[in-house]
């Protein structure tokens, strides 16, 4: 291959002959909408992520509208949210009603902290959402401690973290209530499609019936009872349900995850190797107390390197790299120009001052050689 026809991809969904198979047995079973498959990726999902309980639904986006309308929040209510994260995890807010307020994060590892959602919160702070960025886990131990000593459910946003950990334990483990993405941006895919996970059995129970209608009897309850069901809408709810040909396609993926993960480990680790002796380069690591997944494999430019971050885009995409930006900043963004935070220095930083590099299943030892000789090249 030259060098000019070479393309290597961001990122390329890990999808083999398995997921073809298992969305054409659940064409041929009949049931096609939410029913048995969903409810088996439910209970497999929750168990690989240590979690009491799993509610498939159409995105993540959807569970965490969810999981603020299950703590009732809305109108007049506030949520702290980092800005630096994808736009959805502040659109979410405003599907509830309530209103965003960005705190800013830590640099090493792009979260939130204690000390940042302290300095934003207000009387009218009624949830935290915390995102597990790129795959990156936040101290989990101490927000989880810090959010009860405040009296305001930390919701968090695992959108990138599924097979992520933190003190030796899957991110799901431990937390109250998590949201997963399964977009093919991410490690597993559904091609859309999202979890929440959460340890109480009635809120389990709450949340299945927001995602259908509001229904008190599930559709795929009331189709396999041999008596007649009548079902009854017990509030005004959504649907936002996932369907058994998805389901089929994320069981086929969650048994790939573990293999998954760790060969994205191997080759992050080979990209910290070559990318040592770059002054002025920093590449996202593991925090002390966890692991990341490295769904997203982000670098941060100082200025000893010489080369600002558009210029490496542009030089990357040049030579057939794909990178993109850092991680965006919703409040740099025109959807939220009327939100007027407090200083967000560390996010501009790294929105302005990182990039993401290729990181998946088929990049080859050659791309990376490839990719850092084209960043050597730019140093200065
Ligand atoms: C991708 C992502 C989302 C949205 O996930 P969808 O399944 O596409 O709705 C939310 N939060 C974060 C942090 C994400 O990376």
């Amino acid at each position: 291959m030259t060098e000019v026809t070479r393309r290597i991809q961001v990122m390329v969904p890990m999808l083999g002959e398995e997921e073809e198979q298992a969305a054409v047995a659940a064409i041929r079973s009949g049931w096609v909408a939410q029913g048995p498959g969903v409810a088996r990726f439910e209970r497999e999902f929750a168990t690989a992520v240590e979690a009491g309980h799993g509610i498939a639904v159409s995105s993540c986006t959807a569970a965490l509208h969810l999981a603020l309308v299950l703590h009732g929040i809305g109108p007049g209510d506030e949520v702290v949210v980092p800005s630096l994260s994808f736009i959805a995890t502040a659109n979410a807010v405003r599907h509830a009603g309530a209103e965003p307020v960005f705190a800013d994060v830590d640099l090493a590892t792009g979260n939130l902290t204690v000390e940042t959602i302290d300095a934003v919160r207000t009387s009218r702070t009624r949830a935290v959402i915390a995102v597990h960025q790129g795959g990156v886990p936040f101290d989990v131990r101490a927000l989880r401690s810090a959010a009860v000593s405040w009296g305001v459910p930390l919701i968090e946003d695992a959108a990138c973290a599924a097979g992520s950990t933190a003190y030796g334990r899957s991110v799901g483990s431990g937390s109250t209530i998590s949201a997963w993405s399964f977009h093919p941006r991410k490690l597993l895919t559904t091609g859309e499609g999202g979890m929440i996970t959460v340890d109480s059995p009635e809120a389990a129970g709450r949340l299945r019936r927001l995602r259908e209608h509001g229904m008190n009897v599930s559709a795929a309850d009331r189709h396999a009872s041999a008596q007649p069901v009548l079902e009854s809408y017990l509030e005004s709810a959504f649907n936002y349900r996932m369907t058994d040909i998805q389901a089929a396609i994320g069981l086929v993926q969650l048994g790939r995850l573990p293999a998954l993960v760790g060969h994205r480990r191997i080759l992050a680790a080979r990209y910290h190797q070559l990318l040592a002796d770059i002054e002025g380069l920093t590449p996202v690591r593991d925090p002390e107390y966890g692991e990341t997944n490295f769904q997203s494999f982000w670098v941060l430019i100082d200025p000893e390197y010489g080369t600002g971050r558009d210029e490496v885009l542009a030089e990357l995409a040049a030579n057939g790299v794909s990178a993109r930006r850092g991680i965006m900043a919703a409040h740099l963004e025109p959807a939220y120009a009327d939100v007027a935070p407090g200083p967000l220095p560390v996010t501009e930083r790294l929105t302005r001052d990182s990039f993401i590099l290729p990181l998946h299943h088929a990049l080859t030892e050659d791309d990376q050689d490839h990719i850092v000789a084209v960043l050597r090249k730019l140093a200065s």
